[in-house]
């Protein structure tokens, strides 16, 4: 690669945080240039084609909530959208949880399903309503504890945890002990309370891909990794680039290695299986979640939600388990929750994501510095939430740091 003149901004990894910065800052008229590891952009959110399947590195959704999905041009990503809720199955049968502001058909389902009394039902309904309604500096002010202990302050009872929140959560924040910040689960649900989840067209690497195209494809330098980091310069195994600002975007692990002042939170991890059935067993597109005892998180048939991921009518299943697993393990969990033969089943591959995301435990660093000084910025999901809404937001606080420096107010 050529050494060319100094650019105004480097930003190290074409993730969402480093492209959510990249776009503010070209967009403001500087000359960047990204530098990516890997061979593709969109960091951890992205997909593959496998047989015609579209085919997402894990189970990944976009949530039309997140305040950052204002960046986007959602239109142009043909979101195909899961119902909201979820289908639970207790003693074999399924039944449907969904949001009865949006699926008037399963008001009835959803009042008779089995999550506890009338009393615990109307304490996660008011719960839901909180988190979605209220002012976010109230929901910030709150107590924070963690999300078992809000839900059960709440007055929700164990069978809306155990059979609902629990699994629903889980295959969210990577973790099954509700441990999490309860502020991180009131943001995240107030997300699922106010916008959609959808799958893009193209897969969920359309996000990042969309985000590259403003950067232009002359500034984003795949397969360069970066191997050091100081002030007013980067090295790769090409050489030096200098540029008076330096945004470090990458993954926790690779931002403490460049950079000494920051701290990698514990990474949580996942791993994903897919299969497809000869057709869906589903009348509409909803997340089955798993049961007590078992090792599956949750299971879905995401062509339902999203057609395009399947080349002709069969249904592609991503199902997915927080501990490591190989696929055979599973294979009789996943058939029971759809309802359908082992033998139905086939196997189309599996993916293990080890470092998927780090974790959200109390206290809640929401906000993290992502201005070093000496010209070095950080931003990545580490610096706010474990989310594509975190990488965003990171992303757009580091433009802003930066912007602030090379062009100061007055
Ligand atoms: C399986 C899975 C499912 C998920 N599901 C969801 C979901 O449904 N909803 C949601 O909101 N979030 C989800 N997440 C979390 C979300 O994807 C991440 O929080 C977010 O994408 C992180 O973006 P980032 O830009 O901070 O980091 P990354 O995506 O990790 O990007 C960092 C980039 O830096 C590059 N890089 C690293 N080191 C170097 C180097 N030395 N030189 C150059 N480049 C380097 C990497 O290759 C990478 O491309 C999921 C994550 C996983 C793994």
């Amino acid at each position: 690669m050529p050494n060319p003149q100094p650019a105004d901004v480097v930003v190290i990894g074409a993730g969402l945080a480093g492209l959510s910065a990249a776009t503010r800052l070209t967009d403001a008229g500087l000359d960047v240039h990204v530098f990516e590891a890997a061979g593709h952009v969109g960091g951890r959110v992205t997909s593959e084609d496998l047989d015609g399947f579209v085919v997402d590195r894990g189970f990944q959704v976009f949530n039309t909530g997140y305040p950052r999905a204002a960046d986007l041009d959602l239109p142009a990503l043909e979101l195909g959208f899961f119902e909201r809720g979820a289908i639970i199955r207790v003693d074999g049968r399924a039944h449907r949880v969904v949001d009865p502001r949006r699926s008037p058909t399963g008001v009835v389902g959803t009042a008779a399903a089995p999550l506890g009394s009338l009393r615990q039902k109307v304490a996660l309904a008011a719960y839901a309503l909180r988190a979605g309604y209220g002012p976010v500096p109230r929901l910030l002010r709150a107590p924070e504890t963690t999300a078992e202990a809000a839900f059960r302050e709440a007055g929700i009872g164990n069978a809306a945890i155990d059979r609902f929140l629990r699994p629903f959560l889980a295959g969210v924040l990577l973790e099954d002990e509700l441990t999490t910040s309860s502020r991180y689960v009131d943001l995240l649900w107030r997300s699922f309370v106010r916008g959609s989840t959808g799958l893009p067209a193209a897969g969920m690497r359309a996000i990042g891909e969309q985000l590259a195209r403003r950067v232009g494809a002359d500034r984003v330098h795949l397969r360069t990794e970066v191997r050091s980091v100081a002030p007013g310069s980067v090295t790769t195994e090409d050489g030096s680039w200098s540029a008076p600002a330096v945004v470090v975007a990458t993954d926790p692990a690779a931002a403490a290695r460049l950079l000494p002042a920051v701290e990698a939170a514990a990474p949580r991890q996942v791993t994903t299986h897919l299969h497809v059935l000869p057709e869906s067993p589903w009348p509409v597109p909803l997340i089955v979640l798993g049961q007590a005892g078992g090792r599956l998180v949750n299971t879905a048939v995401v062509s339902d939600a999203q057609p395009r991921y399947s080349p002709d009518r069969r249904a592609l299943v991503s199902s997915s388990t927080l501990v490591p697993t190989q696929e055979g393990e599973v294979r009789a969990e996943i058939a029971a929750a759809h309802g359908v033969s082992p033998s139905d089943l086939e196997h189309l591959t599996s993916v293990a994501v080890p470092e998927a995301q780090p974790a959200a435990l109390p206290p809640l660093q929401l906000r993290r510095p992502v201005d070093l000084g000496d010209g070095l910025y950080v931003c990545g999901d580490h610096r706010d939430t474990p989310s594509i809404q975190g990488a965003m937001a990171s992303g757009a606080r580091a433009a802003r740091a930066v912007l602030a420096a090379v062009r100061p107010a007055g």
